[in-house]
């Protein structure tokens, strides 16, 4: 049996789940990015459910350890993190907050994802070409980089304000 004192428990450890960060980029929470599936509780051990934003992520296990730390801290002694790779992450899973924040950031939030199945490399997602300039907004913009700080962004310019800016390409 399922008591209200149980789903409350649980329920504030999503809360404390959803607001660890990503620790490439800090302005969003797992929750704003998506990756955050379930959280739930079997027998006092919190299990919490993530999906890598794109395969051999290297921030997956840094995201692991920020969940288990923060939970931790919150009181829960017993946590387990599991990884879902099934059905893929998405970036059209990114929250509005979260494309928000990005776009505050200075970061174009990804467009539509395109159609796929399965994970797939990173080198052949096809380049974007509709992110518009987070500085004035125009569309007419070149990417410079495939890849940025973190492999998920590419540096683009911005053909109208020449300003340089990064994209969350669409994956
Ligand atoms: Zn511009």
């Amino acid at each position: 049996m399922v008591t209200t004192e149980v789903t409350e428990r649980t329920g504030r450890a999503y809360q404390v789940a959803a607001r660890v960060t990503d620790p490439e980029l800090p302005m969003l929470t797992l929750a704003d990015l998506g990756v955050l599936r379930d959280v739930t509780e079997e027998d006092g051990v919190v299990r919490v459910t993530i999906t890598p934003t794109y395969s051999g992520c290297p921030a997956m296990d840094t995201m692991r350890d920020d969940l288990v730390h923060a939970l931790h801290e919150a009181g829960y002694r017993e946590v387990d993190v599991r990884m879902v790779l099934q059905p893929p992450w998405s970036s059209d899973w990114i929250t509005e907050e979260g494309r928000r924040k990005l776009a505050e950031a200075g970061i174009a939030p990804p467009g539509p994802a395109p159609r796929r199945s399965g994970p797939i490399p990173l080198t052949l997602t096809p380049p974007s070409s509709r992110a518009a300039c987070p500085k004035c907004g125009s569309t007419d913009t070149e990417e410079i980089a495939r890849f940025s700080a973190t492999a998920c962004k590419a540096m683009r310019r911005c053909r109208s304000c020449a300003e340089p800016f990064e994209h969350f390409k669409e994956l």
